[in-house]
């Protein structure tokens, strides 16, 4: 466990930028324990995708933590970022190195962490929060681009993402 926890720490020290921490881990709480306790069907809360699977499997950073559903040690990491200034790019898979370079390229975008286990299909969001420089920038000029034929982000996560976006305008 004491790696995981190196791991965690050393991606969010080297985030300088990051603020407005959003945990997941008490809502993750609750999931697990309806679909323990027989209240919600493994069908509902192990649902990934074969996109979300197919991008954790070729994305994904590798965890040494047990899925909390099937306890296979096959728990990745996915990061999206979400921003107005991001244009055509938000929503996409980052990796720590192009996250942290962002951080000095955007004013201010959204990172939400996922966790997706490769054997039994268990996704939960972990946690999120802001980066960038706080400097307000234009989002760039959509251009087309290969990716765009390829790329759809994870509904669950757009749902989410829109879900946090009307808690905030209140
Ligand atoms: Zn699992």
């Amino acid at each position: 466990m004491r790696s995981v926890i190196f791991k965690e720490g050393l991606f969010l020290d080297i985030m300088w930028s990051r603020r407005d921490n959003i945990d997941y881990s008490l809502d993750r709480r609750a999931t697990l324990l309806a679909l323990f306790r027989g209240a919600a069907s493994a069908m509902d809360a192990c649902d990934a995708d074969p996109y979300l699977k197919r991008a954790a499997k070729h994305h994904g950073e590798s965890t040494i933590r047990p899925c909390p559903v099937c306890k296979k040690i096959e728990i990745k990491e996915l990061r999206y970022a979400f921003g107005d200034q991001l244009g055509q790019y938000s929503g996409r898979i980052k990796s720590i190195p192009e996250l942290d370079e962002m951080q000095n390229e955007y004013g201010e975008f959204r990172v939400y962490t996922v966790e997706v286990c490769l054997d039994c299909g268990w996704n939960h969001l972990i946690y999120s929060f802001l980066l960038g420089d706080g400097r307000t920038r234009k989002a760039p000029r959509k251009i087309h681009t290969l990716e765009d034929d390829d790329w759809k982000p994870a509904k669950e996560l757009k749902s989410w993402h829109l879900h946090e976006k009307s808690l905030r305008g209140r």
